[in-house]
């Protein structure tokens, strides 16, 4: 028999947290589908130094572990399990976490949406694990791959998408991390402490990422910038060896030592599990009325009562909210992100207030 819940949060970063936090302190019943990874992207972070209420700063993995310990002090059931189908198209939702025999749950968000499909076919035949009168969508985002030659072969054998959780074993190495952004900045920090040179592969003449952490980054002795560049292959047999890389401007190629080489080129929303069921935007992020997108307008407009709008967080099916990083094209805080969590849970909470299933 399935399972039923007032309130399915699917995703465990601060949007998923806060949410299952202002549910379950709102008396509903929820839980919390947090992936066999729990915690979401701030778990590959180290310090945290911009989220109110920690002057010091705090470590990403220890602030993901004290929401979850909040969420658990209101009455959240956590579940530890990736959802591997839902079914929105009637109330109460259906969720499925089965997991066919031989699938990878690491793997499950990197499906394509036939791999998803087919997966689908094969669980949803057999009766959901949950029932859930709402659900609020926190997914997240996954690392962007370049798809360059050698990346998925010598992948974690060299090839990183996660400087936090892997510098240290490159101690004395030389390494390079790709991207112009944030991240490629605070991962190439994160590897000076460790390797014994950083090189910041960029394809254009300026970086994208925020003033100061692109003066930390400039300003480091340990880290040098090939600008104009891009990478092109990765080599190596067993480990990664070299990186061939190409000055745009020139065409020049060159082949580099190179035993660590870190992917930090943005993020790609983890939506692929709602394709068919609520309304994506053309990148895969879900699109709410508070989306600041043309399609999140045009839903908003369709949502207008009295001069509001009303349950801003609520995608295309009713009912169904979402929150943080799979919405959210612009900022991708975990700020906001606790942030729209909260909203999520209110608008989920309200509506619940005025609709109820069987
Ligand atoms: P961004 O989208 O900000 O940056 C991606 C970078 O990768 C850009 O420089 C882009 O180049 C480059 N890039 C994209 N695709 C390719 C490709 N195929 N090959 C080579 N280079 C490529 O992503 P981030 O992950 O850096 O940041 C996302 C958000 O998270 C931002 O808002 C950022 O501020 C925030 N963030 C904040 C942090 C903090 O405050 N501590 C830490 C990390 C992220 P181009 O510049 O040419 O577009």
């Amino acid at each position: 028999m399935s399972n039923k819940v007032q309130v399915a949060v699917i995703g465990s970063g601060p949007a998923g947290y806060t949410a299952a936090i202002y549910a379950s302190r709102a008396q509903l019943q929820t839980t919390v589908f947090a992936g066999y990874q729990s915690g979401g992207q701030l778990m590959f972070t180290t310090d945290v130094e911009n989220f109110p209420g920690f002057p010091e700063g705090i470590m990403g993995p220890k602030m993901m572990m004290q929401f979850r310990a909040q969420a658990e002090r209101f009455g959240t059931t956590m579940v530890d399990m990736q959802v591997t189908a839902v079914d929105l198209t009637t109330r109460p939702f259906k969720i499925w976490t089965t997991l066919p025999e031989g699938v990878d749950p690491q793997k499950l968000t990197d499906l394509t949406p036939a791999q998803q499909q087919e997966l689908e076919a094969n669980i949803t035949a057999n009766d959901p694990e949950y029932l859930a009168d709402t659900v609020i969508i926190s997914t997240g985002a996954s690392p962007v791959k370049p798809g360059v030659p050698g990346e998925t072969a010598l992948s974690a054998k060299g090839v990183s998408y996660c400087a936090v959780c892997d510098a240290a074993f490159f101690k004395d190495k030389e390494t390079f991390v790709l991207g112009g952004g944030d991240s490629a900045m605070e991962d190439a920090l994160a590897l000076a402490k460790f390797a014994k040179r950083v090189t910041v592969i960029h394809r254009r003449d300026a970086f994208k990422a925020s003033k100061i952490m692109q003066e930390r980054v400039l300003n480091h002795e340990k880290i040098k910038v090939l600008w104009n560049t891009t990478l092109e292959e990765i080599m190596g047999e067993q480990q990664v060896t070299n990186v061939r890389v190409k000055n745009k401007e020139t065409g020049e190629e060159q082949v580099l030592p190179a035993q660590g080489v870190f992917i930090a080129i943005g993020h790609r929303p983890q939506t692929t599990l709602f394709i068919n069921q609520i309304n994506l935007d053309g990148h895969g992020y879900v699109v709410t009325r508070q989306s600041a997108t043309v399609d999140g307008v045009v839903q908003a407009q369709a949502a207008l009562t009295g001069g509001l709008v009303a349950y801003p967080t609520m995608t295309s099916v009713e009912g169904v909210f979402a929150a943080g990083d799979n919405v959210d094209v612009r900022y991708k805080q975990a700020i906001t992100a606790a942030g729209q969590g909260c909203a999520a849970a209110l608008d989920a909470e309200r509506w619940l207030e005025r609709n109820s299933s069987e």
